[in-house]
């Protein structure tokens, strides 16, 4: 790692991490670890395939879904509930590869009732909301913690509404502004063990993870087990798309954080030249755009709009729900 870096290097370090570890992942997503060996013996080339039939280089749903957030929070100024939900919805209309059912739902939902937040549920606990997140860090890198929080909830109901997936989340984009500023990875262990103390149940010690579903829990204790066991952005990346199951969005958001702390010079030469330079490109003026916005002055969010909707700007306790 180069503690020299610029903050803006980093933030374009996650965003290109966001993208290539989807990229990476989209071939083993729903695989098992022997199954992929079999397959591929140890993955670690942008080839394209997997149940998706991608083209190597391709994205999928966890980057598409960021760079719509991200273009809805430089429209406002900032992350305001209607336009990211219709920003979803646009993206839903444009016939994505692949959807979660979760978020599928939640704009069903919104075309239907015009609400930009979607009930507490208990088992909404999904890595949706997560894996398109990482625009909510950088738009919002010199503000509060509070409103950082409040912005990524703003986002994050429209279509999850669970506080494991706020509090995963929120750790995560707390953990690319620190990699942005150039933190050591101890301040990053401290944050998970921080996740962990509020919330037992994202314990990541114990056990190695492997065919991660797409429960937030078991996806965060993926990325946070690679890390920090692993030691350069490459070995992290190969580490979770090699354990199968949800493996293009740990690749992202493992990606995302790996990205921001290795900066973009970590990137192996052979994934940057496997992508699609336009998904590249994209990613690039969205980086630029978002800490533009950081630096002028972001606006705070927007409640949700709806009868049965308000986002929660209260920090939900944490014992609340143990
Ligand atoms: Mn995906
Ligand atoms: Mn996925």
């Amino acid at each position: 790692m180069v503690s020299s870096l610029s903050s803006r290097e980093r933030a374009l370090g996650a965003y290109f991490g966001l993208a290539i570890g989807d990229a990476l992942g989209a071939t083993t997503e729903f695989l098992t670890p022997r199954e992929i060996v079999q397959q591929y013996g140890r993955h670690q080339s942008i080839i394209g395939g997997g149940w998706l039939r991608l083209k190597a280089g391709e994205v999928t749903d966890d980057t598409q879904m960021s760079l719509a957030l991200g273009d809805a929070i430089i429209q406002e100024r900032g992350v305001k509930a209607g336009a990211v939900a219709s920003a979803f919805s646009d993206w839903m209309r444009s016939k994505p590869v692949d959807i979660g059912h979760t978020v599928r739902r939640g704009i069903v939902r919104y075309r239907s009732s015009g609400t930009t937040a979607v009930p507490f549920s208990e088992h909404d606990a999904g890595n949706g909301s997560c894996m398109r997140a990482l625009p909510v860090a950088l738009a919002y890198s010199r503000a509060s913690t509070q409103q950082l929080c409040d912005a990524n909830r703003t986002q994050s109901h429209v279509t999850h509404h669970n506080p494991h997936a706020d509090a995963g989340t929120e750790t995560v984009l707390q953990m690319v502004i620190a990699a942005m500023n150039g933190d050591k990875i101890e301040a990053l262990q401290r944050q998970a063990a921080q996740l962990v103390a509020d919330y037992p149940v994202f314990e990541f010690g114990r056990k190695r993870v492997e065919n991660p579903s797409g429960w937030i829990v078991q996806t965060l204790q993926v990325v946070f087990q690679a890390l920090f066991g692993e030691e350069s952005f490459e070995a992290v990346l190969v580490d979770v798309v090699n354990r199968g199951g949800d493996a293009d969005t740990t690749g992202a958001i493992a990606g995302m954080v790996a990205g921001a702390f290795y900066g973009p010079q970590a990137i192996p030469e052979r994934w940057l030249e496997a992508m699609n330079p336009k998904i590249l490109s994209r990613c690039q003026s969205q980086t630029e755009a978002l800490l533009d916005l950081a630096e002028a002055g972001v606006e705070g969010p927007s409640p949700a709009l709806g009868l049965d909707g308000g986002t929660d700007h209260q920090l939900i306790r944490p014992d609340r729900y143990r």
